[in-house]
């Protein structure tokens, strides 16, 4: 997976299409990662005590890498993350600038 915690990506589908949030939980093995603030869904809880309302609790959704892009932070642009090898180590860059990320 090329995505890591705290990277900004943009949503590609889905009701919020086209808004960018970070990324705050990753699914390596369901290829999928939970955005900040993004893919909300509205979740009714039932009341444990007798008598209170129950509550309605938003909650981020995960969703899949395909429907997320990757956003620079340093160009700002939505890119793809590419590869560079310096001596022995394997360093993230944006495909639009060449900047590490
Ligand atoms: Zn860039």
């Amino acid at each position: 997976m090329k995505l890591r915690k705290g990277d900004n990506v943009v949503m590609l589908s889905g009701k919020d299409r086209g808004k960018q949030g970070k990324i705050i939980m990753l699914s390596p093995d369901a290829n999928k990662v939970v955005l900040e603030g993004l893919n909300m869904i509205k979740r009714h809880t039932k009341s444990r005590q007798q008598g209170k309302a129950g509550q309605i609790v938003s909650k981020e959704r995960a969703v899949s890498i395909a429907s997320v892009a990757m956003v620079c932070k340093n160009c700002g642009k939505v890119t793809r993350v590419g590869y560079r090898v310096d001596g022995k180590s394997k360093i993230r860059i944006c495909k639009k600038c060449q900047t590490e990320v």
